[in-house]
């Protein structure tokens, strides 16, 4: 019998192996800066052009490597940093699986020049899917210079896997900043087709995070230090009143390297507890130093999670600690029971004439009007604008249904399935339909006859059905009605705009920037008025009529943040996404106080929806009290 195992030759596993180290043209870029910090250098500039797919270059002034090493270190499993596996746990570098440099040389045409201090002439190779094709004396600075020219020029399914330019620049800023913001001690610059995004001098960490993330930040920082045995900590929160709507810029990094951590983001978002607005994310740099052997090192290289041997402990540490820095820079009482030795009850005093507690009521209080959301909603008519009245929705006109049980039976059904269901699988359509027939009539019956709508704190819109009772929760019912119109907008490009007297110039993050930028041609056809305003900054000259009175970039912020909770690991929403973001981000919240005439609108608008039944999340919009319900509960 012949035999059929062969080896696989060099280049193919090496081509294969590239696809998990590197999967875009910013894992280049992460591996390349991390070699140059590992080399020493004290300046390292990346150079891209088209978002990296033609060109990478990085050039560093690092410790260079000698004629041998600039022909072994493309070969898999070279490398300089470890010689023995229990060099592991006490590793100081960022890499050590000799990896990189093997899997970059079998997917692109490399071209490395390098020089070490006290040669007179460097090394230039040219290797190329794995092929050394070139190698030559050279002269050249001293340190390493790459340049990687049409990356997956010999994988054609990887190369059009790539995103768009927008989305993969995004990618590689976020790559940079990881490796810049904890190595504020070197400089480092990013161009992209010949402009400059940054240009970093060595600094300190405070000025490095405000190079990084703008001058506004520097009033916002507030520093945490913290040294114990099993770890120290240090880096800045943001001032809680600072807070934003998009998660976005949240940074843990352990010994210097990135990290993701939903343990230890709960440890800092707890520590912020109370402090905050519901629904936004505190700003966070912090950096976390542990003995290497406390970590577990066999993670994969790309890899941004990480084993700790004590996390609870860190857990506890970190948490307490920024909660006492937010106390030191008196936002928080660093002391529970601090306020409790204010408690001075007043003596019983025999003489003195005993008055009755007077309480004096505010008719107008509005507990959300401390809230921007509300103040800036309140004025606006949330259901009655013009362009939104009568939108274009129809709802079919339907045999009146007295089949009340069987009505119940559904809703219980659906509500029950919603409830168990991911947001995601769940398919509205298919399990609405019937339902929504049934229900869109049995409404319509009730709703002409004279029940009044009443508005319940400010959250939910009550009003008597024929069995009972139903309760719409006014947020999820906006949403939804304006995820169903933009999506029609969005079919149609005919969103309205809302002309803005003075424009508004939106600064962004850059990877924010970078979503938004790629929609534009979407949020336009929502209504938006949006152009790009050089290389950070948006000009907004209109909003969609919907969006009331928000201003254009609160109503980005929020977009953004549903953006960033609801799409796929690109970032960029699709149709769908982007107009459920939309609506999550314009619909009106709790503590917007509805006329009559409104909340009729909204209930009206409501069950002319296709899906009525659902916020565009998935969760529930109406729940219904049937008579026979609330008997149960009397026990009559
Ligand atoms: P690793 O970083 O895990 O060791 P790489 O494939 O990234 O593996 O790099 C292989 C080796 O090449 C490194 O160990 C190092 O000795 C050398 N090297 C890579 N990049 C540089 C650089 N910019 N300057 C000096 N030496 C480098
Ligand atoms: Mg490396």
């Amino acid at each position: 019998m012949s035999n059929i195992i062969a080896m696989l030759p060099d280049a193919v596993a090496n081509q294969i192996a590239a696809g998990e180290v590197i999967q875009r043209p910013a894992s280049v870029i992460k591996e390349l800066m991390e070699n140059a910090i590992d080399a020493g250098a004290s300046n390292i500039q990346v150079i891209v052009r088209d978002a990296g797919r033609s060109l990478i270059q990085v050039i560093d002034n690092g410790k260079g490597m000698s004629e041998v090493d600039a022909l072994l270190c493309w070969e898999r499993h070279a490398t300089s940093k470890i010689s023995s596996a229990d060099q592991l746990f006490t590793l100081h570098t960022k890499g050590f699986r000799g990896e990189a440099l093997a899997s970059i040389a079998a997917i692109a045409q490399v071209e490395m020049k390098t020089r070490q201090e006290g040669e007179e002439l460097g090394t230039m190779v040219k290797i190329e899917g794995s092929k050394i094709k070139e190698e030559a004396p050279c002269q050249c600075a001293v340190g390493t210079s790459f340049s990687i020219k049409n990356l997956f020029f010999n994988v054609p399914a990887r190369r059009n896997f790539l995103k768009s330019d927008a989305v993969e620049m995004k990618h590689i800023i976020e790559e940079f900043q990881r490796l810049a913001i904890p190595h504020h001690n070197l400089s480092f610059q990013l161009y992209h087709n010949g402009n400059e995004l940054f240009n970093q001098k060595a600094q300190s960490s405070r000025q490095r995070l405000v190079g990084t993330f703008g001058s506004k930040y520097d009033e916002r920082l507030v520093p945490v230090e913290e040294e114990t045995e099993i770890v120290s900590i240090q880096g800045f929160v943001g001032k809680p009143e600072f807070a934003r709507r998009t998660r976005g810029e949240q940074y843990l990094f352990v010994n210097n390297r990135f990290i993701k951590s939903t343990y230890l983001n709960h440890a800092v978002t707890k520590a912020f507890e109370d402090l905050l607005p519901e629904g936004s994310f505190p700003f966070y740099t912090l950096f976390l130093s542990i003995e290497p052997h406390l970590i577990d090192v066999n993670i994969h290289p790309t890899k941004t999670e990480i084993k700790f041997q004590d996390e609870r402990s860190i857990y506890a540490i970190l948490r307490s600690c920024v909660r006492r820095s937010l106390g030191r820079f008196n936002i928080a009482p660093s002391l529970d029971f601090d306020q409790e030795s204010s408690l001075n009850l007043d003596q019983y005093n025999e003489n003195k004439a005993i008055v009755p507690p007077s309480i004096s009521v505010n008719p107008n209080y509005n507990p959300f009007d401390g809230e921007r959301e509300s103040y800036s909603r309140s004025e606006a008519s949330p259901v009655s604008r013009p362009s939104f009245e009568g939108g274009g929705f129809s709802s079919p006109k339907k045999e009146k249904n007295d089949n009340w049980k069987e009505l119940y039976a559904i809703t219980r059904e659906l509500e029950a399935k919603g409830r168990k269901t991911d947001e995601e699988d769940f398919d509205f359509k298919e399990a609405g339909e019937a339902l929504v027939e049934h229900q869109k009539e049995a409404f319509k019956i009730d709703q002409y006859t004279d029940q009044a709508l009443f508005q319940l704190h400010r959250r939910y819109v009550v009003t008597q059905i024929r069995s009972g009772m139903i309760v719409i929760d006014q947020q999820r019912a906006h949403e939804r009605i304006l995820f169903e119109h933009f999506l029609e907008v969005l079919e149609h490009h005919n969103g309205a705009t809302q002309q803005s007297l003075f424009p508004e110039t939106v600064s962004l993050s850059p990877s924010d920037h970078a979503i938004v930028s790629e929609l534009i041609p979407s949020l336009n056809a929502l209504g938006f008025d949006i152009e790009e305003f050089g290389q950070h900054d948006l000009i907004v000259r209109g909003v969609p009529v919907e969006a009331g009175a928000l201003s254009a970039e609160e109503l980005l912020e929020r977009f953004l943040e549903n953006v960033k909770h609801d799409s796929d690991k690109t970032g960029i929403p699709g149709k769908e996404a982007t107009a459920k973001s939309l609506a999550m981000g314009s619909s009106i919240r709790p503590g917007t106080k509805m006329e009559s005439q409104e909340m009729r609108s909204l209930v009206d608008q409501l069950f002319a929806c296709e899906v009525p039944y659902f916020s565009p999340k998935g969760q529930p919009t109406i729940l219904t009290f049937t008579l026979e319900d609330l008997d149960q509960k009397f026990k009559r």
